[in-house]
């Protein structure tokens, strides 16, 4: 059976972008509040199970500020660890004390913490909880969707159960894979980096003292970041080959190996989540808006978890969208239309492409044993550390709080 139901936006996918989307277009904090469906081809809220993903998200000062505006924050509060110091090193000693080649003093040196550590089950968790309060979501589980008519005023989307639903603006939160993108016709650039990281967490005998370390080895950057207790976000960088092999292992093969990498610091450790390894490569579409369309998150662009920032870039995506389209709904223009796109666009693909771009370099930069680099890189990481201004360029990205802020990052509902 076929239904046609308006909306004033469909969301595809219900992943973190897909259920903060919701709840940034839908929400309280708005005078005139969109009528949102969110589509995922994922299980139901009540069935999520939230520990299938081990990853953790480092969560910038401006990312934790909308999360707060969102009623979201709350639910993680708890659970997030703040970064108190950050420690770079050339990972290439991995026996022992490695040297530090850059410290940044954090919540020590300012009174506020950077960024927050927070595992993803925790996110999904206080996300689903913030979705299902609100009157404004429809969720639909289970559900993919197979065909779009961006054509027609509102655009029609069909599920693969034949379902359809109209709205004047579909939302593409559906990851790197969008089929929203690919029925829009907009491509990628792309490269992959034959890099593969592995997440996860580990409990481990002494503190971390909310120290993030991140150590640059031949095959990739090797993170630990503080999570709350005596427990760490992994993010383990390999080539892809021994990505698959280390994947292959059994769980006291595959610690072994870990162990070799993680070093003694921490005292014993032992793995805390089951271990999952994603391909790293960086993707950027070449739009990030078509007709009635906007791509947020991973749908847009995906790149190098080196600073732990894509999460970030989907949320400011987000808070962006919001902003423009507030702005039109205010306004009672059409906000599915191309004025109200074309500022999102505008907004946000620089400042992606900026993003993504010092990832590469870093990762570029750090990922290789060649002698002229290796002098260079530790020249640079030593130049850094010694002048505050340098260092402060470098903190204020870490915070999110370069450039321009739309609204739900400064706090300011609307
Ligand atoms: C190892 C690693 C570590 C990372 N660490 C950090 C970090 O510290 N900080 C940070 O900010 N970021 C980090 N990231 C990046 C971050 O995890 C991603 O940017 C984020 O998870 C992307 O979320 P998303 O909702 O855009 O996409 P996804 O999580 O891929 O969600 C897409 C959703 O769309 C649904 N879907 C797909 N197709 C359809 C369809 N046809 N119809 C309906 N639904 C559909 C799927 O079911 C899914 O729920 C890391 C990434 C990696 C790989």
């Amino acid at each position: 059976m076929k239904t046609q139901q308006p909306y004033d936006a469909i969301i595809i996918g219900g992943g973190l972008a897909g259920l903060t989307c919701g709840l940034a277009l839908s929400g309280e904090h708005l005078s005139i509040p969109l009528k949102t469906l969110i589509v995922d081809a994922g299980p139901a809220l009540e069935d999520r199970q939230p520990g299938s993903d081990p990853r953790g998200s480092a969560i910038t000062r401006s990312s934790r500020t909308m999360l707060q505006t969102l009623g979201v924050w709350d639910a993680v509060a708890d659970q997030a660890q703040p970064f108190e110091k950050i420690i770079v090193t050339d990972g290439r000693a991995v026996t022992g004390e490695r040297p530090a080649l850059l410290s940044f003093l954090e919540a020590g040196d300012t009174g506020t913490a950077s960024a927050w550590m927070v595992e993803n089950s925790t996110l999904i968790t206080a996300l689903v909880g913030r979705v299902q309060q609100s009157p404004g979501i429809t969720f639909i589980g289970n559900t993919a969707v197979e065909n779009f008519d961006f054509d027609s005023s509102p655009a029609v989307v069909t599920t693969t159960g034949g379902h359809q639903f109209s709205a004047p603006l579909i939302v593409a939160a559906d990851g790197r894979n969008s089929n929203a993108r690919k029925a829009a016709g907009i491509d990628t650039v792309r490269w992959d980096y034959d890099q593969s990281g592995i997440a996860m967490t580990v409990a481990h005998e002494r503190p971390h003292n909310g120290r993030a370390e991140e150590h640059f080895r031949e095959a990739g950057p090797f993170a630990i970041l503080p999570l709350t207790g005596n427990r760490s976000s992994i993010v383990w960088t390999e080539q892809t080959t021994a990505a698959a092999k280390l994947m292959k292992l059994s769980e006291e093969e595959f610690l072994d190996e870990f162990k070799t990498r993680f070093g003694n610091h921490l005292g014993k450790v032992t793995l805390a989540s089951d271990h999952a390894s994603w391909p790293l490569s960086v993707q950027i579409a070449t739009t990030f808006v078509g007709k009635r369309l906007a791509l947020i998150g991973d749908a847009a662009h995906v790149i190098h978890p080196i600073a732990g920032l894509g999460f970030n870039l989907g949320l400011r995506d987000i808070a962006a969208l919001s902003d423009c389209l507030t702005d039109n709904v205010r306004r009672g223009l059409d906000h599915g239309g191309q004025n109200c796109l074309k500022a999102y666009e505008a907004w946000r693909r620089a400042d992606t492409i900026m993003v993504a771009a010092a990832c590469d370099g870093l990762n570029r930069l750090f990922s290789n044993s060649v002698q002229p680099l290796a002098t260079v890189r530790q020249a640079g990481l030593k130049i850094v550390d010694r002048l505050p201004p340098l260092k402060a360029f470098f903190m204020d990205h870490a915070a999110g709080t370069a450039g321009r802020q739309p609204r739900l990052m400064r706090g300011e509902p609307e």
